[in-house]
């Protein structure tokens, strides 16, 4: 109950009550109001600053957990870096230069990505420095992991092709001769069995009993197996692909025909002492692109280095060949 207030009347000289208007009424109460509500904000604006909500509380501990899962993740992604720098490593140093490829350079690995900002929309938040650097680095890592795949599909055909070689290029003696001295004659200036003049012997000659069997030096087609050439006698040519062709003279016998595919090793004919020879041996020749090269160099795929040292010294021997 308010307080009832009068006021001295100097005319009727007595107390009259004080009337208070409405409205006067209404306008302190309206202030009244306001004030609060302003004072009421202030609170609440003051309290948010220092005081958090439990809704706050939980939000900052999932960003928290949010931060700590991100660094974590940025450590997974330094152990998958140095993994993948180690393949890179290797695929450089090793396996690019045993297939002849050139190494890929470092900055086309880990090229960035040039251009239009790509990551402009994760900009403007408190933690966007760690997400910008995280998508960059996992970016990057992607297009390594890329770079590093088609390499490695590369290789792989680099590798099935120097397979292929491998096993077309002649590589083993064409006849057995486990203690080396079958060996007559090798690639060189020798004398001639029939003028004794000195002159150039194209190929190798392995001494045999007639009838011994002569085996394909590599993989490949047999181009030629007849007499027509002069001086040859019965002999074989075979193309290895790649620029190779080994040649097997003065046979007895064939045991192959022309445009047969054949095998390192198989059986391809027997020692005779057909066409310019002197005695019962086989006369061997490997071309390269049409140019007859010492076979001595081609045998590595049958010998140790100590019986291929033995095969050079008997080669080197400056004899008689046997045509
Ligand atoms: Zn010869």
């Amino acid at each position: 109950m308010s307080k009832v207030k009068y006021y001295y009347d100097s005319e009727s000289l007595s107390y009259k009550k004080i009337e208070r208007k409405k409205r006067t009424t209404f306008k302190y109460a309206s202030f009244f109001i306001l004030g609060c509500v302003f004072f009421a904000f202030i609170f609440v604006f003051i309290a948010s600053q220092y005081i958090e909500s439990p809704k706050e509380k939980a939000l900052k501990r999932e960003l928290h957990n949010m931060q700590l899962q991100f660094e974590l993740i940025n450590k997974k992604m330094a152990e998958a870096e140095t993994v993948l720098a180690n393949i890179e490593d290797r695929d450089n140093n090793i396996y690019r230069v045993y297939f002849e490829a050139n190494p890929i350079p470092e900055a086309q690995r880990k090229a960035g990505f040039g251009g239009i900002n790509r990551y402009k929309n994760l900009e403007g938040f408190d933690n966007s420095k760690l997400i910008i650097e995280s998508n960059k680095r996992i970016d990057i890592l992607q297009k390594q992991i890329v770079v590093q795949s088609k390499s490695l599909d590369e290789i792989a055909v680099l590798a099935e092709e120097k397979e292929k070689i491998l096993a077309a290029i002649p590589a083993i003696q064409p006849v057995s001769n486990e203690d080396l001295t079958r060996m007559a004659s090798g690639y060189g200036m020798r004398s001639d069995p029939f003028t004794k003049a000195r002159k150039m012997h194209w190929g190798m000659d392995f001494t045999a009993p007639r009838g011994t069997p002569i085996y394909a030096s590599g993989d490949g087609i047999v181009v030629r197996a007849d007499s027509r050439s002069s001086g040859y006698g019965k002999h074989i040519r075979i193309n290895h692909g790649f620029g190779y062709t080994s040649l097997y003279a003065h046979l007895y016998k064939y045991n192959v025909k022309k445009n047969q595919k054949v095998k390192r090793g198989d059986l391809i004919g027997f020692v005779g002492s057909t066409g310019r020879s002197e005695a019962p041996h086989l006369h061997y020749e490997i071309f390269k692109d049409g140019s007859r090269i010492n076979p001595i160099n081609f045998y590595y795929g049958s010998l140790t280095a100590e019986e291929f040292n033995k095969l050079l010294e008997h080669a080197s021997l400056e004899n008689q060949s046997l045509d």
